[in-house]
């Protein structure tokens, strides 16, 4: 039985991430991931840029939420993962339904929710009231994975496919990418209670898990121990999508410069799959990996043809 949640019980002395950091969001204090009890959205509308069971034909109905619990240096969504500021569009959760139920109207394949972490009260009742309407798309939960089990246990029941990152089991290479050694040892419980869950991944239709692994450069010993971790544990359970497009945004990383990932490292890491038997994807290489980088202060971040905006989100940014 899925029912509404009280948000005050959550927002009011906030613990909903591991950061755990017991601020009263009601009353417009912001804790690490930088927002209130105020849902802000950056984006919503079709992506075709998923992975392609999850952007179907149409694409993917993303709804691209402000804020973010990890500060990761190379993330490509800085200009909303970081942001404290009240210009980003605020929606009630009435609102928020009616974008879900806009997306399945636009023909979405899928409800893509991207770090959602935050804001899982109000997403839950934004659920509840669509469902309410007829809502019916498979709900995709999109998260860099640094969740606590009790937060995903709230999520849960409206969850359909998990589309989890699995950054770094290693704790210096997560305190270099992704600014806390914690992370390991916050995901290692997540993947434990999500394989307890899903004895198996069906993506044709849309159940289940499947984890994101980015290569981050100069760290390939760390992704093919990864990807022997993920197959002596997970890979009966889950699938795997294989990343290789870090591009680190200039703006985060001025001066630095990092190792792009070499045909021969793309190789062995693309043969160490195939010789473990994991299934799912490996990210093509691009040329113009720019392009993964969107530019949120357009009504259209993404390049031409990837993605189309939602027009009742865009009748609500510009009203
Ligand atoms: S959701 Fe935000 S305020 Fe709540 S514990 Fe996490 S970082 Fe802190």
């Amino acid at each position: 039985m899925k029912n509404q949640v009280d948000e005050s019980l959550y927002y009011s002395d906030c613990t909903l991430c591991p950061n755990a950091c017991h601020v009263n969001r009601l009353s417009g204090q912001k804790g690490i991931c930088g927002q209130s009890s105020e849902i802000r959205i950056a984006w919503s509308g079709l992506h075709r840029g998923e992975e392609p069971p999850v952007s179907g034909e149409k694409g993917s109905g993303m709804v691209f939420f402000c804020g973010c619990p990890l500060h990761c240096q190379y993330c490509q969504n800085y200009q909303i993962s970081r942001t404290t500021s009240t210009s980003w569009l605020s929606v009630s959760t009435e609102e928020l339904s009616c974008i879900f139920l806009e997306l399945q109207k636009a023909g979405a394949a899928t409800l893509n929710l991207v770090t959602g972490t935050h804001y899982i009260p109000s997403i839950i009742n934004a659920l509840h009231i669509s469902h309410a309407k007829g809502f019916s798309l498979p709900v995709v939960w999109n998260s860099s994975g640094y969740e606590t089990v009790e937060a995903l246990r709230l999520i849960d029941n409206y969850v359909d496919l998990y589309l989890l990152d699995a950054k770094a089991i290693d704790k210096n290479v997560a305190s270099s990418f992704c600014a806390t050694s914690k992370y390991p040892e916050v995901l290692s419980p997540v993947l434990k209670f999500l394989k307890r869950r899903y004895k198996e991944t069906d993506l044709d239709n849309l159940k289940g898990v499947l984890i994101r692994h980015l290569v981050f450069p100069g760290t390939i010993e760390q992704s093919k121990a990864f990807l022997h971790f993920f197959a002596d544990n997970f890979k009966e359970n889950f699938m795997l999508s294989l990343m290789t497009q870090f591009v680190p945004p200039k703006k985060l990383s001025p001066n630095q410069s990092f190792p792009r990932i070499t045909d021969k490292e793309y190789e062995e890491l693309s043969d160490l799959v195939d010789v473990l038997g994991i299934d799912g994807f490996i990210q093509e290489r691009s040329e113009n990996e720019i392009l993964w980088i969107p530019d949120f202060r357009r009504d259209q971040p993404f390049p031409e043809g990837f993605a189309d905006p939602l027009p009742y989100f865009l009748s609500l940014k510009h009203n």
